[in-house]
């Protein structure tokens, strides 16, 4: 059950793995992107901190379209639009459940139709989708998925402008989404 506090809690936890990892995150996405996916979501969590520190004891709808519209405006790069569509899916989806792995689910529908992009693509999408599916979602199922997009050609976003050579490298915002679910972890624990 995702609520108020463990949104919150889930977001601190996300802040500071992004703040410790920025500069991995921005290797990563250096030679098959253009290094910037660490600052992007440096920049977003920012906002995100920001945004919830003004809110007076808002409801999780509320929470959750903050969060959005923080990574939307801020991130810059190409992920913010995707990270904001799967906390705005989320905020749509909470007056129905509040059930984690329903409100994943319907996040993960609203980045792939936003990006276009679907499993095997070597994006994010490779790890929302493994953990959108388990029945409980573990370090291993995240890890997994993060090591799947190594030998993956890209499909969509820069990398997939090196085609071939983008095979051996990890998808940077794997791994940042793998930080979001190892920060949910992490919370629910
Ligand atoms: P940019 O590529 O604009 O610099 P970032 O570096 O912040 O943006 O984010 C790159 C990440 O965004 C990729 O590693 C990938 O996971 C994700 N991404 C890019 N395009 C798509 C897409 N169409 N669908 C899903 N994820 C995508
Ligand atoms: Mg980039
Ligand atoms: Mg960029």
């Amino acid at each position: 059950m995702l609520t108020t506090e463990i949104t919150q809690e889930w977001m601190d936890k996300f802040y500071h793995k992004i703040e410790e990892n920025k500069d991995y995150l921005s290797e990563l996405d250096t030679p098959i992107g253009d290094g910037d996916h660490g600052n992007n979501m440096m920049r977003g969590m920012e906002g995100v901190k920001q945004g919830l520190a003004k809110l007076q004891k808002p409801d999780l709808k509320t929470i959750l379209k903050n969060i959005a519209m923080s990574l939307i405006s801020k991130v810059g790069g190409a992920s913010g639009p995707l990270y904001g569509t799967a906390f705005l899916e989320m905020a749509k989806k909470c007056g129905e459940t509040q059930d984690i792995n329903a409100l994943i689910n319907a996040a993960l529908d609203g980045i792939k139709k936003r990006g276009g992009a679907t499993e095997g693509d070597k994006t994010m999408v490779d790890v929302w989708s493994p953990v959108a599916q388990t029945n409980e979602i573990t370090q291993k199922v995240i890890d997994d998925a993060i090591a799947s997009t190594k030998d993956m050609l890209a499909r969509k976003g820069r990398a997939s402008y090196l085609g071939e050579r983008s095979i051996g490298h990890l998808d940077p915002g794997a791994v940042s989404s793998g930080y979001l679910f190892t920060a949910l972890l992490e919370t629910e624990a």
